[in-house]
């Protein structure tokens, strides 16, 4: 199977709301960045695909004139313009349409990253490449840059490349907040269920 190698400053890997606007803001700032997504469409949980509503700055109405700005707020207004039914299929356009808009930005949907080239000790290491398959084209890309993003949700490229992790919450003392477990665990979410209702 014949590796294409593909070169820009910046490799976002993950093209849900994070590796989008992180991809935005990079073109935006004159970087060619290549924003790889292993799902057709873009915005990650906020998708059609998922419809995870994206609510963070409002806390579900409960601060009532706080938003989400920057390139959120961007694709916030575009989506209250042209989809007063917050319609996702329309939702997914604005998104896919807002990466569209930016030259700088090549966009590998349907693409799994996969494998990783790093080097260097377990604190520092470096990244080299990451590596993809693009189902249904069959297509074996390299993506080789200087920086590389782990927008994946669930920080799979780091893993991939060896870096240290940890799974579960941090002890209080660590970060200084107030509502962390006294001493660290493993504890993590556990299953959520979305549902909708129509009355
Ligand atoms: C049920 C549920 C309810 C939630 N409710 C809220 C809420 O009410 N308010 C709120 O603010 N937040 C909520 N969240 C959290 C919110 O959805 C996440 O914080 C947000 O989606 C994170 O965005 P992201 O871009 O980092 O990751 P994601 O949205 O997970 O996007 C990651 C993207 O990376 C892609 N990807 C993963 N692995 C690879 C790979 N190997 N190669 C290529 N692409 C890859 C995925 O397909 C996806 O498109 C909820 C989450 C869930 C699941």
């Amino acid at each position: 199977m014949k590796l294409e190698v593909v070169k820009t400053d910046i490799t976002v890997v993950g093209g849900g709301l994070a590796g989008v606007c992180a991809a935005v803001a990079a073109a935006r700032l004159g970087q060619t960045v290549a924003l790889v997504n292993n799902r057709p469409v873009l915005g990650g949980n906020s998708s059609s695909e998922v419809r995870v509503w994206v609510c963070g700055a409002t806390a579900h109405g409960t601060h009532r004139y706080a938003r989400e700005t920057g390139i959120m707020g961007e694709m916030f207004v575009e989506n209250q313009y042209r989809n007063i039914d917050g319609n996702p299929y329309i939702w997914d356009l604005v998104v896919l349409e807002t990466v569209r808009a930016e030259k700088n930005i090549l966009l590998f949907l349907n693409t799994d990253v996969h494998e990783v080239e790093a080097d260097g000790e377990e604190d520092e290491r470096v990244i080299r490449s990451v590596t993809g398959w693009m189902m249904g084209s069959e297509r074996r890309i390299r993506f080789e840059s200087k920086m590389f993003l782990d927008c994946t949700g669930d920080g799979l490229i780091g893993f991939l490349a060896g870096a240290k992790y940890r799974i579960g919450r941090e002890a209080r003392h660590e970060y200084d907040e107030d509502w962390a477990p006294e001493v660290a665990d493993d504890i993590t979410l556990g299953s959520t269920l979305l549902f909708y209702t129509i009355c």
